[in-house]
């Protein structure tokens, strides 16, 4: 994408949510001819954006993508979350209109290093990390993309480098997307209402690499089996980190320690036991995030002192409140039953937990956490659309200490109600908030809230 011939062209933004409009802000600086289509009704796209569109006398389409937006454009930018393989979209890409995504309409304005991170769990706790290990450096780093601030709302005038979480929505539309130093974390059965198989997905996440030359690093997990054989091809500098065996150029877990090769030696960074966020899986994302770090050349101290004082993200095992030495744990981010399975690794020794789970459905296979909920937790709260089939699964392995309940409110409740002194209520879904919530952090917020006012009553 060559941002001088943006100007000359007629542009269809697609998806007019938090990004659109602020391709849309980008865009109409440049004086691009500009369109907007959106799927959903109007009354659902955030406020004011009809009129502010309408000022600038963009046309602005509602309730559906039509041909005379999509075909009788030159190009179609996609925000993130917009599936690229609708018919609409299709249908334009036969025309021979060039679509792409809101991350490579982004990277064109770019000219400082990208770090871009992607993976089924672990990118915004990774990402973050990333970001805060540069600035202990003295790095001025800007960190965006999936995590809250859209891409293309970055000016990197003023930063040495941009630190971005990418879904493989976006990896689809990209063309010359080229970051300096790529992570793959894991790739796992999430999504699969969406791509109907792991391979489609793991090709999405692979495009993270395809325009890396030699100069370039790609971080990936080398215990992560379906990662190695996507990798095999690219042709940057691969660093492995892992849990379990040493790594030439990558960070990983030896005696306790996050260590690194240092001309053959192994070199100690950090206690594992320093560490200020806990569980397996957040020691991985340390690994990498130290060894996209290490790669750039950053101290071991800042590494370091990032992992011991790095608190973790909202909403991803984050302590809610205590009522009566209950202590209520908010988990909302774990959107997949991968993610509660690491929840129940690090929170589950005691089989104290009172987990609440469900939403909305992501048809992804149950048995491994339905195993892990058997060994970790006492009882089970069912909330959502999901309740029925989560139940069957439960039930079929023989766990039948099932609650359902109405709302997350009533779930919150009811946990209460069968917790003894020293329980811990988790609400770690495994599921996505759509059915009940506007998003992930809606549900997490509704949780808190719920706990907030159980701890009033029971003053
Ligand atoms: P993402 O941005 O990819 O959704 P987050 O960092 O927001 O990832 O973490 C979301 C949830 O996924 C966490 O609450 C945790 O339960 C789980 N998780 C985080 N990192 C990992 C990992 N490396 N492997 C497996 N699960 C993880």
């Amino acid at each position: 994408m060559e941002i001088e011939t943006l100007a000359d062209k007629k542009i269809c933004i697609l998806g007019l949510g938090k990004s659109g409009l602020a391709c849309v802000k980008k865009l109409s600086g440049l004086g691009a001819s500009l369109m907007a289509s959106e799927s959903k009704s109007p009354d659902k796209i955030p406020q004011g954006t009809a009129e502010f569109l309408k000022t600038l006398e963009i046309p602005l389409e509602t309730g559906g993508h039509t041909d005379k937006f999509l075909c009788e454009s030159d190009l179609i930018v996609a925000s993130p979350g917009v599936y690229l393989d609708i018919e609409a979209v299709e249908k334009a890409r036969e025309k021979g209109i060039q679509i792409i995504s809101e991350v490579e309409l982004a990277f064109s304005f770019f000219t400082k290093p990208v770090i871009a991170v992607t993976g089924t769990n672990g990118k915004t706790t990774t990402t973050t990390l990333i970001g805060e290990i540069l600035k202990n450096e003295g790095y001025k780093t800007v960190v965006a993309g999936n995590i809250g601030l859209p891409l293309i709302s970055v000016d990197d005038t003023d930063f040495d480098y941009i630190v971005a979480e990418i879904s493989s929505y976006q990896l689809e539309g990209i063309d010359k997307f080229r970051p300096r130093v790529s992570l793959i974390l894991n790739l796992t059965r999430d999504h699969l209402e969406r791509y109907k198989g792991m391979e489609r997905y793991g090709q999405a996440k692979a495009r993270i690499f395809m325009n890396q030359t030699k100069q370039d690093f790609l971080v990936f997990n080398g215990e992560d089996p379906l990662i190695a054989p996507l990798i095999k091809d690219a042709v940057c500098q691969k660093i492995q980190f892992s849990l379990k065996r040493a790594s030439e150029k990558g960070a990983f877990v030896n005696s306790g320690y996050i260590c690194r090769l240092d001309e053959n030696y192994v070199e100690a960074i950090c206690a594992v036991s320093d560490l200020r966020i806990k569980g397996e899986h957040n020691i991985e994302n340390c690994l990498a995030a130290a060894s996209a770090c290490l790669a750039l050349k950053v101290s071991k101290f800042a590494i370091a002192k990032t992992f011991k004082e790095f608190a973790g993200v909202e909403h991803r095992i984050e302590t809610a409140g205590q009522i009566n030495g209950v202590e209520f744990i908010n988990d909302s981010k774990a959107t997949n039953p991968d993610s509660t399975v690491a929840a129940l690794k690090t929170l589950g020794k005691d089989k104290n937990i009172i987990l609440i789970l469900g939403g909305r459905d992501k048809g992804g296979d149950l048995e491994v956490m339905c195993g892990v909920i058997k060994n970790t937790v006492r009882s089970v709260v069912l909330i959502g659309e999901a309740a029925e089939r989560f139940n069957n699964a439960l039930n079929k392995i023989g766990f039948n200490n099932i609650n359902q309940a109405g709302n997350l409110e009533e779930a919150v409740k009811s946990s209460f109600e069968m917790s003894r002194p020293g329980d811990k209520v988790l609400l770690s879904p495994a599921c996505a908030s759509f059915d009940m919530f506007d998003d992930y952090e809606h549900r997490g917020k509704a949780f808190k809230e719920a706990v907030i006012k159980l701890k009033h009553e029971n003053a």
